[in-house]
């Protein structure tokens, strides 16, 4: 497989620059292709603005998404975002890499989002209508690639359990799972996430890249997250709310996947 590794991480010193250095190791051992956006190193630019729609009329007010439309439509979006989205259709499956900073993806990783999954690339792509709300939500660009997390986290596994105080992981990961990866069209793999990260040393290193290495094994053929297609008949048209039949007299994230 071709697989693009979003990474996202300051130091190339810290731990998810050695999971990073043996992850691509583990792919190309496995015959897999690898290409690295090492957001840092490559100083992404994270912050949407007029200069990402190159030659645009400057007498006309900036508009987020129209911009990006039009800049993508007519080719004439920065290159730095052509490129990235060029490495997305090259991949037959993406990972995400980043310590979970405020429950969330460093900004430099929001922003490569933000930016690359431009108007009518990554959203707005298929008919809009009041009986069909585009091509999302297990279709779109991305159909047919598989994506994965591989987070670390500062809390113990228990504090991200079913009841514990940060929430369940499925549900902090969610507007990233749900959100950015099956919105437009990828196949979701579960998370892999490493907690008690600061925690980690050398006696318990090699058992996190075990499991880390299992997991990257599996990246072709592991199990996907069941979520709920938006076109597949599961939810109301045009109000976009689960049919009451299913996971009746349920409510939460959990309801948009299916059982
Ligand atoms: P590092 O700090 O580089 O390393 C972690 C440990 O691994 C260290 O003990 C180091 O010695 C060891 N290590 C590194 N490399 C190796 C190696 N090759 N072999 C053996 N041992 C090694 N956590 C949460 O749970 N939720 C949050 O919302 C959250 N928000 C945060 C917000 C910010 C702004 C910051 C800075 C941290 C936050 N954290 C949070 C904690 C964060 O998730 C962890 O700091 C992060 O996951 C650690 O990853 P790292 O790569 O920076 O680890």
């Amino acid at each position: 497989m071709n697989v693009l590794l979003v990474y996202a991480h300051p130091a190339s010193t810290s731990l998810n620059g050695a999971l990073k250095t043996f992850t691509v190791d583990r792919l190309q051992r496995a015959g897999h292709t690898v290409q690295v956006s090492d957001l840092y190193a490559m100083q992404w630019k994270s912050q949407v603005d007029a200069d990402d729609h190159v030659g645009r009329d400057p007498a006309l007010p900036f508009h987020a998404s129209l911009d990006s439309r039009q800049a993508f439509a007519s080719g004439r979006q920065s290159a730095d975002i052509a490129a990235e989205q060029d490495k997305l259709r090259w991949a037959d499956a993406v990972i995400l890499q980043f310590p979970l900073w405020w429950f969330s993806m460093p900004a430099i990783l929001k922003g490569w989002v933000d930016r690359v999954y431009a108007y009518g690339f990554a959203y707005g792509v298929g008919e809009h209508s009041d009986s069909h709300w585009g091509d999302r939500y297990g279709e779109g660009a991305m159909s047919g690639k598989r994506a994965m997390l591989v987070v670390t986290a500062g809390g113990w596994a228990s504090h991200y359990g079913p009841r514990g105080i940060n929430g369940p992981i499925d549900d902090v990961l969610f507007p990233i799972q749900h959100g950015i990866l099956f919105y437009p069209g990828f196949d979701v793999l579960p998370a892999h996430v490493i907690y008690r990260s600061s925690r980690v040393d050398a006696a318990s290193y090699p058992h996190e890249l075990e499991k880390l290495g299992a997991r990257l094994d599996g990246l072709a053929s592991d199990p996907v997250i069941a979520y709920r297609r938006q076109n597949g008949g599961d939810y109301q048209i045009p109000e976009l709310s689960l049919r009451d039949d299913l996971a009746a007299g349920q409510a939460g994230l959990a309801v948009h996947i299916a059982t």
